[in-house]
């Protein structure tokens, strides 16, 4: 185990995401970290419950020493142990994202040699972080591409601000990981749509629906309504952008109240239409969470101009493998963000 490595948690984009993937990395490769300044420049600085939650979470999975495990809590040391898998729950407490939870603690147990039984609560539809559907339809696939034997369920949805979501998630041992590749455009895009909704009167999926099947010109079968479980009140409309069997993009805007909605289909017809117009094959959101998987397991893709979280994680993850542990290529607006094979996943499990 190598001296503690102190990280600013306020470099770059300065939020929650330097923290968490900083905890993944710290527990895969058995670093010990300081993170200062956490969310320093942010309104409610520190640490949320949702940071908290996947503070807590990684030491579990890790069994790791924490100090400064408060909310609103600036500082934090993490010593983590081995890594070990077996049944886990981990609930925000809040309508904090369960998602964002998961994606802190699923790369610690991807590579463990022991299987997984995972339960996340807090919100699973929350703007400003990965819907369900997100992790569920576009990145989880990924990652089974990649080898890593992963799988997830959504019991109820949690939407702002009543959360009360929840999900399961197993993971079992990988056998051999394969590089992730995503450089092709992509060639035969088809949109679908679905609109999620919980205890809200039928003509607001309706109207959502009327707008995305005009603007998008589909089929009435490529929009369905999905009227899911949930403790509170919530509209999602997920759209997703597939070539061939895969799930390629998925946008998401949400309902809430005084907007109405046509307006939020409008708002993910933009996106689909962004994306359609953009030839890199990953989306922004994408992009930065795709960086951890490809560190574990090596590969390439290709990406519009960098966001700031994505440079950010970057730079999070090259202080803890170095430099040459991601490579961005330019090429006008497109950027080729590669990892090395047989990447971080060689030294753990
Ligand atoms: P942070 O702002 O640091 O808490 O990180 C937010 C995370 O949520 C980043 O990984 C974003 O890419 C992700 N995110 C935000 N909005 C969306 C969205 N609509 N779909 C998928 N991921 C998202």
């Amino acid at each position: 185990m190598g001296g503690m490595l102190r990280i600013d948690g306020s470099m770059g984009e300065g939020g929650g995401q330097v923290v968490r993937s900083s905890l993944s990395l710290a527990a895969l490769t058995g670093t010990p970290i300081r993170v200062e300044n956490i969310r320093a420049g942010r309104r409610k600085p520190g640490l949320l419950r949702q940071h908290l939650t996947a503070l807590t979470g990684a030491a579990v999975v890790c069994d790791a020493e924490v100090e400064g495990a408060s909310l609103g809590s600036r500082a934090i040391t993490f010593t983590p142990g081995p890594v070990r898998g077996g049944s886990h729950s981990f609930a925000v407490g809040t309508a904090g994202s369960a998602t964002l939870v998961c994606q802190t603690v699923l790369p610690i147990l991807l590579g463990a040699s022991v299987a997984s039984e995972l339960t996340f609560e807090g919100g699973t539809h929350n703007p400003m972080a990965p819907p369900f559907d997100f992790f569920d339809q576009l990145f989880l696939p990924l990652l089974r591409r990649m080898g890593f034997s992963v799988h997830a369920e959504l019991g109820r949805a949690g939407f702002y601000p009543a959360g009360g979501g929840r999900f399961s998630v197993t993971t079992e041992p990988a056998a051999a990981l394969t590089p992730l590749e995503l450089l092709q455009s992509v060639a035969s895009p088809r949109v679908q749509a679905c609109i999620v909704q919980a205890r809200l009167p039928a003509h607001v999926a309706q109207r959502e629906r009327d707008v995305i099947l005009e603007a998008l010109e589909l089929a009435p079968e490529a929009v369905s309504v999905r009227k899911v479980r949930s403790p509170g009140p919530g509209n999602a409309v997920v759209a997703w952008v597939s070539d061939g069997d895969d799930v390629v993009e998925l946008c998401t805007a949400f309902g809430e109240r005084g907007r109405p909605a046509e307006i939020v289909a409008q708002d993910v017809v933009d996106q689909v239409r962004a994306y359609l117009a953009a030839d890199p094959p990953v989306g922004e959101h994408l992009a930065d969470q795709l960086l951890l998987p490809l560190v574990l397991g090596g590969g390439a893709f290709r990406t519009g101009p960098l966001s700031s979280h994505t440079r950010t994680n970057i730079e999070v993850i090259r202080m803890f493998l170095g430099e040459s542990a991601i490579v961005v290529e330019e090429a006008g607006d497109d950027r080729c963000v590669r990892a090395p094979a047989g990447g971080l996943a060689d030294g753990y499990g």
